[in-house]
């Protein structure tokens, strides 16, 4: 069916009408949240969601280009995607996200997969109704990577809980750690309005929202773009006052810039979540250095010693990178010990992945993949060891868990988390789901506990 170009209808773009789609997402909570506002802008052109890729006139993938695995896994996804258009060839496919912000990871997939219609950034989000209009319309595939970062503010989003929510505090990162791919495809950063934070959980809340999630690769930087130079604590403060909302969490936290007044706040919030995701990626100072974290073991020791110190039962997890180029069996130790003082709930660990265009990717690196791995493994015996007794220590403790629904393992159960973000199993009806209730702790695993009901929700 042909489309007439809308400028000249002025019409509000409706050509998804009696379609569907269906958005497929890789990488983190802020990838998470861009498909949300990616769905509510779909919606607004009539489309509505599909259950599966088969059903759907519209498939989009939401990339993530942290480390090699799940840009390798877009591939094999496009692969599988890309033959659906033999049967159906008015089928757009669009590819967006963290790997097409970067120009040769989109030249790629446009000249592999000439299936793929439209070819969007990270930047490009406030433009998809145009773009996608565009994909009707144009034979060529239609690609829009610009580093442009208007428009983003007060875009709408179709989310995917009705009591949980992500709320983005501040976009792009300036760190330049020496692997990290991010500040090349996420921008500079840029903190939203203060008022419009505040006004956003507001009506979040006013929606029966329970629990906001305030993202950021950074968020301690919040606010020094700003006029004034409002604080991340003293916007964590102002959210603290908002009636209806229960919880309040927040990430990702650089421990180069988080400040005694941030600990200060969390320990004295009634809504703000006793838990900490704090990257270290290594425990070595040499290599620290070579990642350009800007911060010491022994800086980073003390920092969780005052966050400790200050929020009672707090949990703290972090991210730790296995095998950047360089390290030695002596460097690799230095991480070895970092896990065993800190005593971290969780951490990720992920071996060294080269991103283009980094500062590490010109680095000599000496060491095999499967050294790399033997390391990975060590490193994760350990953490297992101490997140299963640290989760010990909760045995016969009376936790609040906020209901997320039934166990995605055994649907006979709910599953929720504490404030201290542990996954909690427990029988329970699924009416629960949304609510707080108490629970007391009856046997602990390594990465999540078992309870029963003890009290009524609220
Ligand atoms: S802080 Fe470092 S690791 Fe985190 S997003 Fe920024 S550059 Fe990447």
């Amino acid at each position: 069916m042909q489309f007439q170009h809308t400028e000249t209808l002025n019409q509000p773009l409706r050509f998804g009408e009696g379609k569907q789609y269906w958005i497929n997402t890789f990488g983190c909570q802020m990838n998470e949240h861009d498909s949300e506002v990616m769905a509510a802008l779909i919606e607004n052109l009539g489309y509505r969601p599909a259950s599966g890729p088969e059903e759907a006139d519209l498939l989009i993938i939401n990339t993530c280009a942290v480390r090699k695995k799940p840009e390798d896994k877009v591939s094999s996804m496009l692969g599988k995607l890309t033959v659906l258009k033999e049967g159906k060839n008015d089928l757009i496919i669009a590819v967006g996200g963290c790997m097409t912000q970067q120009q040769d990871l989109a030249r790629h997939i446009k000249n592999r997969f000439s299936e793929v219609d439209l070819i969007f950034g990270t930047h490009a989000l406030p433009r998809l109704p145009e773009l996608l209009e565009r994909a009707h319309l144009e034979k060529e595939t239609v690609v829009d990577i610009k580093e442009d970062y208007t428009g983003r503010e007060g875009l709408p989003a179709a989310r995917t809980s009705t009591f949980q929510a992500w709320l983005p505090i501040i976009y792009g990162c300036n760190n330049f750690c020496a692997y990290c791919v991010v500040p090349f495809v996420r921008g500079r950063e840029r903190s939203r309005r203060f008022e419009a934070i505040i006004s956003e959980a507001a009506a979040l809340s006013d929606q029966n929202y329970r629990e906001i999630t305030l993202l950021g690769q950074n968020v301690n930087s919040y606010g020094h773009d700003l006029p004034g130079k409002p604080s991340f604590a003293s916007l964590l403060d102002e959210l603290d006052r908002i009636e209806g909302l229960s919880r309040i969490r927040f990430m990702t936290s650089h421990p180069k810039d988080l400040s005694p007044d941030l600990i200060k706040t969390v320990a004295r919030g009634k809504k703000i979540c006793e838990h900490f995701h704090l990257p270290a990626q290594s425990g070595s100072d040499r290599i620290l250095k070579k990642m350009n974290r800007r911060y010491t073991r022994e800086q980073y020791l003390a920092l969780v010693r005052e966050i400790k110190a200050a929020i009672p039962g707090v949990s703290i997890t972090s991210d730790i990178i296995v095998g950047f180029p360089g390290e030695t069996e002596e460097d690799f130790s230095a991480p070895l010990d970092l896990l065993k003082q800190v005593r971290f709930d969780s951490a990720f660990a992920f071996i060294y992945s080269p991103r283009q265009g980094t500062k590490a990717e010109k680095l000599t690196d000496n060491t095999t993949y499967r050294e790399k791995e033997q390391r990975l493994q060590a490193l994760n015996k350990i953490q297992q060891r101490i997140s299963l007794e640290e989760n010990e220590r909760l045995v016969g403790n009376l936790l609040e868990v906020m209901v997320e629904g039934p166990s995605k393992n055994n649907p006979e159960l709910q599953t929720g988390r504490t404030r201290t973000n542990k996954l909690v199993h427990f029988t329970g009806p699924a009416s629960l789901t949304g609510t707080i209730i108490p629970i007391c702790i009856t046997e602990a695993r390594t990465w999540n506990l078992f309870g029963e009901m003890e009290g009524e929700p609220r």
